[in-house]
C-alpha cells in the first residue's frame, strides 16, 4: 500500500499474498494496517478533488419508452459504526446497514438485482471465511434468504426470470444458491474475488459459490448516461440501464430505473449509505481497504454519484433509509 501525502490511495500490492506469508497472516496484516490507517481519516476525512467535479458532465438517459416496478426487499437490518462507513462522520453513532434483494417488474420480465442471501447464508457461504473476518460478518445472525423474502413480498420465486448482479460479492449474489435455473447478469469485467483477498478464503464454501457463479456477461458498450462513461440498455427501451461504477470491483455497475414517480440508481456497494454520496466521503480504509478493489477509482465514482442531478435518487444496496427516500418520493412501490 502507498498513500501519497495530496490522499490519494493505491492498493494495487494488496491484491496478492507475498511469497512466505500465510494467507491467514497476510490478511492479519492488513487489517492491522487499515486499522492503523483509519485513525487519521476520522479526523481528516479524505478530502474531494474539486477539479475533478468541476469537469464532470450530465448526459441527459435516453427518454423510457415503458417503465418498471421496484421493491426493496429487506433480508435484516443491523446497526454499524458511522465512521467506518462515511469518513469522519460520528453523529449519529451509528448507521443501519441492511441485507436487500431488489425486485424490479418489467413489462417483459421480473427480475432481481443482487440476490443477497440465501437460507442459512452463514453455514453455506460464510464458513470458509477467514474467522475474523467471519465472525464481522456473521454479526446480527442469518436473516430469511432470497425465496422467503419473495414469499413474504406475495411473489412466487418460480417466476422470476432472471437477476443481475451490481457486483459478485457473496453478499449480492448468494440467493442464486436458491434460484436454480435462474440465469445471472453482470458486466463482462466483473470477477469474483481473487484467492487471496479478504472476501475469499482458500477453500471452504465461499469459494464453492464463487466458483458456482458462472454470470452471464453483458458489456457497457453504451453512450454515457448521467455523469457515468459508458452503459447498457437491458431492454432497449430506457428503462433499464446499467452504468460503470467500477471501483469497488472492477466491473461494478448501478442500475438506473425508471419508474412512473421517476429514477432511482441502485448503486451496489459503490457507497455505502446515500450519505458518502451527498457529503462525497468514502468508507474509511477500515474495512475500505479490505473491501474496495481499487480506492481511487472508487472515490472518481463517488465524485460523479454526487455530481448526479438531484432528480435522480441513488440508492446503496445496504442502506435502508435510501430505499426508504426512494418509496417516499413514490419512485419505489
Ligand atoms: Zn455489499
Amino acid at each position: 500500500m502507498s498513500r501519497s501525502t495530496n490522499g490519494t490511495e493505491s492498493r494495487s500490492t494488496w491484491t496478492a499474498e507475498p511469497a512466505g506469508i500465510a494467507a491467514g497472516g497476510w490478511a492479519a496484516v492488513r487489517c492491522c494496517a487499515a486499522l492503523l490507517a483509519t485513525a487519521p481519516r476520522l479526523i481528516a476525512p479524505r478530502r474531494p478533488d474539486q477539479r475533478l467535479l468541476t469537469s464532470l458532465s450530465v448526459v441527459d438517459p435516453p427518454a423510457a419508452r415503458r417503465t418498471v416496478r421496484v421493491r426493496s426487499l429487506v433480508h435484516r437490518v443491523r446497526q454499524v459504526p458511522a465512521p467506518v462507513v462515511v469518513e469522519g462522520q460520528f453523529r449519529p453513532a451509528t448507521v443501519a446497514s441492511a441485507m436487500v434483494t431488489f425486485l424490479v417488474e418489467h413489462p417483459d420480465a421480473t427480475f432481481l438485482v443482487d440476490p443477497a442471501l440465501c437460507a442459512g447464508t452463514q453455514a453455506r457461504v460464510l464458513r470458509g471465511m477467514a474467522a475474523p473476518t467471519r465472525r464481522l460478518l456473521a454479526a446480527g445472525g442469518d436473516g430469511p434468504g432470497v425465496v422467503e423474502v419473495l414469499q413474504a413480498a406475495d411473489v412466487d420465486p418460480a417466476s422470476i426470470d432472471f437477476a443481475v448482479a451490481t457486483h459478485v460479492h457473496w453478499d449480492h449474489v448468494s440467493g442464486m444458491i436458491d434460484l436454480p435455473g435462474v440465469p445471472l447478469w453482470a458486466s463482462a469485467e466483473e470477477r469474483p474475488a481473487p484467492p487471496g483477498t479478504a472476501l475469499r478464503a482458500r477453500g471452504g464454501s465461499i469459494a464453492s459459490l464463487y466458483d458456482a457463479i458462472r454470470p452471464e456477461p453483458f458489456e457497457l458498450a453504451g453512450p454515457p448516461v448521467l455523469t457515468f462513461p459508458r452503459s447498457h440498455d437491458l431492454f432497449g427501451d430506457g428503462s433499464v440501464l446499467a452504468v460503470d461504477l467500477a471501483g469497488h470491483t472492477p466491473g461494478s455497475v448501478g442500475l438506473l430505473l425508471a419508474t412512473e414517480g421517476g429514477r432511482a440508481l441502485l448503486v451496489g456497494d459503490a457507497a455505502w449509505s446515500a450519505v458518502q454520496i451527498r457529503r462525497l466521503r468514502q468508507k474509511a480504509p477500515f474495512p475500505g481497504w479490505l473491501v474496495d478493489g481499487d480506492r481511487d477509482q472508487a472515490f472518481r465514482t463517488l465524485h460523479r454519484l454526487h455530481a448526479m442531478p438531484s432528480t435522480v435518487v441513488p440508492v446503496p444496496a445496504h442502506d435502508p433509509s435510501a430505499a426508504q427516500t426512494a418509496v417516499a418520493a413514490g419512485i419505489f412501490s
